[in-house]
């Protein structure tokens, strides 16, 4: 029941409120704890820890594409006064690195997930050698990140730490039966079917985790910013023919006519299948959260390489 006296403060803050000068949204707005996420896969898992412990702003729109996307000045200003701002990092948002940037030199915590699960390399095309940030094809990583997300939550200081704690356990507990069924799943796939070529290298955790042949992109890089050459895609023909692959994956959120030029130009049969591969729908499309990105991708991708040709 609320006191009196609380009523009264609340009253009182009201009527600041209203004083010229002293009214607008800082002096109306909660003070609950305010954490802004860049890409809205990172803002799916991060909401989850939360629950109800703090007020989450996801920056990247559903099916969008987290390399190029950028903010707008009042979410850049968001940025700026964030208690908490989360990103994937490891050179994913290259559209909102300098707003990250800017933020943190403004004092703002920082947490770059990327850093925190054990990064692989890229492991074939023009960014060999380089950091993946595409961490979240292994789900895995994704409870390691849960862990990392929990601790900087925490550090705020303005959440109630064994609820972010029970939270991130629970979710876990979930990540931990989707990695059982994405193994069960892709044990249909015959090894030497397990091939993977993909729009751009975006399945490279996913294919060391569940023990894929990643033969190539039709991007031949880590992003979806650099174009492939028509010697890239002749390559890329010819390890499709190698391979004996019978589907080529891309990302619904882009645009597929390059792998459909590819499929086209090789001398097999090859499938373009569509993929949520790095972000989320709306909530009635077919990617609303990440286990449902994951599990859509993988009935897609077992589909895809269990077909007869
Ligand atoms: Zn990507």
């Amino acid at each position: 029941m609320r006191s009196h006296s609380h009523g009264g403060a609340v009253l009182a803050a009201l009527s600041l409120a209203m004083l010229p000068g002293v009214a607008g949204c800082a002096a109306l707005s909660s003070d609950r704890t305010d954490i802004v996420v860049t890409t809205n896969i990172l803002g799916d898992i991060t909401s989850n820890v939360l629950g109800d412990e703090a007020d989450v702003s996801v920056l990247m729109p559903p099916n969008a594409d987290p390399h190029s996307f950028g903010v707008s000045a009042q979410e850049a200003a968001e940025m700026a006064e964030a208690e908490l701002l989360i990103y994937n990092g490891l050179g994913l948002e290259e559209g909102v690195l300098h707003n990250v940037e800017a933020a943190a030199e403004a004092g703002v915590p920082t947490l770059e997930v990327g850093a925190a699960i054990d990064p692989i390399d890229y492991a074939e095309g023009e960014t060999a050698g380089e950091d993946d940030p595409h961490f979240w094809t292994d789900p895995l990583r994704v409870a390691t990140a849960v862990d990392a997300i929990a601790d900087a939550v925490i550090d705020t200081g303005g959440v109630d730490e064994e609820v972010v704690r029970d939270n991130a356990e629970d979710y876990q507990s979930r990540l931990e039966d989707l990695h059982e069924d994405l193994t069960e799943q892709f044990a249909a796939i015959p090894s030497e079917q397990r091939a993977l070529i993909t729009n751009h290298h975006v399945f490279g955790y996913l294919a060391e985790r569940y023990d894929f042949d990643v033969i190539g992109a039709v991007f031949p890089s880590g992003t979806t910013l650099a174009s492939p050459s028509s010697s890239d895609l002749q390559s890329l023909t010819d390890a499709i023919e190698e391979a004996g692959v019978g589907a080529v994956f891309a990302d619904s959120s882009q645009n597929d006519r390059l792998a459909q030029v590819l499929a086209d130009e090789a001398d097999v049969h090859v499938e373009v299948i569509s993929l949520y591969s790095e972000s989320l729908t709306e909530a009635d499309g077919g990617a609303p959260t990440y286990l449902a990105m994951a599990r859509a991708n993988a009935e897609a991708i077992t589909a895809g390489l269990t077909a007869t040709p």
